[in-house]
């Protein structure tokens, strides 16, 4: 550069504005300004703002170039990163989002940067990684020579060969130094990218396979609308082939040189999806989900920051809505109907609506897609909002599993502790006989979820929540599935010391011994939260699944959806009406959507599948449309309950939901509570809109705190933003309700 153009770059840059607005972490939620004496912070950046007597982190939202009218302003720190960690599309977002669900701004820019924000925190990590020493030529030879002698050190040379460098701990202990020793390998520290699922990369990149019909009209449809914002809906049956249309819509846009989101609900598929999506599109795939550790999180996020050209395609769960992208192209989103799109804390935003936010900011097409689509979504689609567009049919024509009920009403009572009926265990019979395999559907973890003295009646609970505690034989303790807690099992009764206590009903852990005890040569896979913990562990239990390692697999909701296993002539549904029961609306849209996932697993290739659902009760709508696969006449009678009461997605909801450690406390908050609502009644303040509660949900008491909610829904979502802010308002004005914890749920899933 020449001496006077650096000369002139500082008086002809833009003028620093003197002060900025800070959305400040654990501030209030509105912004705070704070002066910047000269230092350059632009949009987006990290800073530490003195808040009364401490140091808070914040987000530069704003440049105010006219002094604020605030007295005593303080100044702001430098930039805490490099760069900011927000770009200024996703300022827009975060904006929106922040509007939408009445949260401060900076909790949503802080769920959007991976770990609350710090940035700079860490450089890449450094590693021992393995490079091949010869040419290709020579490592093959290699290869052939080691194959029969020394087959792990073929394997590793065939993995470095595909792979390229790797690190030392991805290659099986011992193989590397005999490498090394033999020349063919060298090894060094360097800096690597945790690249998740590094190792567990399919070798062969998979081929695009020919399209049917249905899939290349659901592909043009989307294609057609590229470069401008519009949301489709793809309704697919399962086994319709919904993830190849993903794929290759995904290829076209990274053709076009852009990139690609794909959102989807569960760690669990996430990495099912990536791993295709990776053995389809290499390492130009970045994945971001809960599950990965946080250096892999960040280092992920990273490369999407700082080498955005590298990155054609990302796949993520939810919060992987807020990574930054700037070649945005497509946004896919599968499984749209899932509840795990939402998160359920504050922020309590839906990935997939916020997915269709940034589409529409972005000005890209995006596709939701799924077997079961949410009533918001296919009533939108209904009323011409979203595109429908549909795959009715499985690949190469084979037919949906055929269902069958069996009405436990019937069945003759089985001793006690029997959960599967004489049906289930004929079938089960005939598919172990015939070498096939089986899932065997339990939407509970545990041995048994309810522990019971049958002298005094004393049923064991959690010390913090209000819920029964679930027996774990394996470790030994009574877990509480909602806060955690484990305590040892009782060998008598608490309260009268009876030693014979009873379990009442069966979880997964409990649903395999029962299994074994049946089928003693069966071999039996569990498939819940508690084997899934090790990392990676849900893969690898789908792969032995898959390499027909067991002949039945026990599992909860995360065996149910999205997977794909060829051998699998039969589903088994324990308790069909599990869940059907719960106090919530949405209660027969999930059921159904469960069930109808559970019975996609079957007959997925050549040889047909059959599925036996238990029920108590065979005339459940969910149920009896599940047993034929219709989505629509489900989705057509559950609107209609739906219309009756105004509940979404006819109208809207929010809810609103106290908390307080101390029962008196909220007891007389929601006294205070009753009154102001009553008050903005009579002024007309909550005209349009429905006012039920306070009122205690069914978990009333959750880790210590106990709990009342308020729903508020109304037909017209004005009226009801409105309510809702009043409200707010109001409750922050009321001496002994202000002080009381209080989250605001707009669209909430979750009403327990
Ligand atoms: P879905 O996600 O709709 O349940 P998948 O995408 O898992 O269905 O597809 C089911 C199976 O059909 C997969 O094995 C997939 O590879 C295969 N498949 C998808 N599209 C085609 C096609 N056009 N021709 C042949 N096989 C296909
Ligand atoms: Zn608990």
């Amino acid at each position: 550069m020449p001496p006077d153009t650096a000369l002139q770059a500082e008086p002809t840059a833009d003028p620093l504005p003197g002060w900025v607005q800070v959305a400040v972490v654990s501030g209030p939620p509105r912004l705070l300004s704070y002066r910047t004496d000269g230092v350059k912070l632009p949009l987006g950046s990290r800073v530490k703002v003195p808040l009364g007597p401490r140091k808070q982190v914040g987000y530069v939202v704003g440049h105010l170039f006219d002094k604020p009218d605030i007295k005593g302003l303080r100044a702001a720190s430098p930039p805490l990163d490099p760069e900011p960690a927000i770009d200024s599309d996703l300022l827009i977002l975060t904006r929106q989002v922040a509007d939408y669900y009445m949260v401060p701004w900076a909790t949503v820019l802080n769920t959007a940067v991976p770990g609350g924000g710090h940035v700079a925190r860490k450089g890449p990590k450094m590693r021992q990684v393995v490079t091949l020493a010869n040419s290709e030529a020579d490592i093959l030879a290699a290869i052939e020579q080691l194959k029969t002698r020394a087959p792990k050190q073929a394997d590793a040379l065939t993995r470095l060969l595909t792979h390229g460098p790797l690190p030392t701990t991805e290659l099986p202990a011992g193989v590397v130094p005999r490498l090394v020793q033999r020349g063919w390998v060298t090894v060094a520290k360097q800096a690597v990218h945790r690249l998740p699922l590094a190792g567990l990369i399919p070798d062969r990149a998979t081929a695009p396979v020919q399209l049917t019909d249905a899939q290349k009209t659901a592909i043009d449809a989307v294609w057609q609308q590229r470069d401008k914002f519009a949301p489709l809906l793809l309704h697919g049956v399962t086994g319709s082939g919904k993830t190849e249309v993903y794929l290759q819509l995904a290829q076209a846009t990274i053709d076009a040189g852009q990139q690609v989101l794909l959102l989807t609900p569960e760690i669990a598929l996430a990495s099912r999806l990536s791993l295709a999506v990776r053995a389809r599109f290499g390492e130009a795939t970045a994945i971001l989900h809960s599950g990965l550790s946080d250096g892999e999180r960040l280092d992920e996020w990273q490369r999407l920051r700082q080498q955005s050209d590298k990155v054609n395609l990302l796949v993520g769960t939810r919060s992987a809505v807020f990574a930054p992208l700037p070649r945005l192209g497509l946004i896919l989103v599968d499984e749209e109907h899932d509840s795990a799109y939402k998160q359920e804390e504050t922020p309590r935003y839906n990935g997939r609506d916020v997915a269709i936010l940034r589409a529409r900011q972005a000005g890209v097409p995006i596709l939701l897609g799924s077997a079961t689509p949410s009533l918001e979504s296919y009533g939108r689609a209904k009323s011409g909002t979203y595109t429908l567009l549909s795959l009715p049919d499985r690949i190469s024509q084979r037919p949906l599993p055929q269902v069958e009920l069996i009405d436990l009403r019937d069945q003759p009572p089985v001793e006690m502790g029997g959960h599967l009926s004489p049906p289930l265990v004929d079938a089960l019979t005939s598919t172990l006989e015939k070498g096939e395999q089986a899932l065997l559907f339990l939407n509970r973890r545990g041995h048994t979820p309810v522990i019971l003295c049958p002298a005094c009646g004393l049923t064991y609970r959690c010390r913090h929540c209000h819920v029964t505690v679930t027996l774990h034989r394996g470790i030994q303790k009574l877990c509480c599935h909602y806060c955690g807690v484990q305590t040892p099992v009782p060998s008598v009764c608490d309260d009268c010391g009876n030693p014979l206590l009873r379990g009442i009903g069966v979880g997964t852990e409990g649903l395999v011994d029962e299994v074994q005890k049946q089928f003693p040569d069966a071999r039996i896979g569990r498939m819940d939260r508690d084997t899934t913990r090790a990392k990676n562990a849900h893969i690898t239990l789908i792969d032995q699944m898959a390499a027909g390692e067991f002949d039945i697999l026990v599992g909860t909701q995360m065996m149910a959806k999205g997977h794909h296993l060829p051998g699998v002539t039969l589903v088994g549904v324990i308790s069909a009406d599990q869940g059907v029961h719960q106090p919530d609306f949405r209660a027969a849209e999930t059921t159904f959507a469960l069930l109808t996932q559970v019975a996609g697993r079957a007959g997925r290739e050549e040889r047909p599948g059959r599925v036996l659902m238990q029920t108590y009760d065979p005339t459940l709508p969910s149920i009896q449309h599940a047993l034929t696969h219709d989505y629509a006449g489900f989705a057509a009678e559950e609107m209609q309950m739906r219309e009756l009461a105004a509940f979404p997605p006819v109208g809207r909801a929010v809810r609103l939901l106290l908390r307080d450690r101390s029962e008196r406390r909220l007891q007389a908050a929601c006294t205070a509570l009753v009154q102001l609502i009553e008050a903005g009644r009579q002024q007309g303040k909550t005209d349009g809109v429905d006012i039920l509660g306070p009122a205690e949900p069914s978990l009333k008491r959750l880790r210590d705190e106990y709990r009342q909610h308020v729903l508020l829904k109304a037909r017209a979502t004005g009226p009801l933003r409105q309510v809702t802010r009043w409200l707010m308002a109001a409750i922050a004005d009321t001496p002994g309700l202000r002080s009381i914890r209080l989250d605001v749920d707009v669209d909430p899933l979750n009403l327990s």
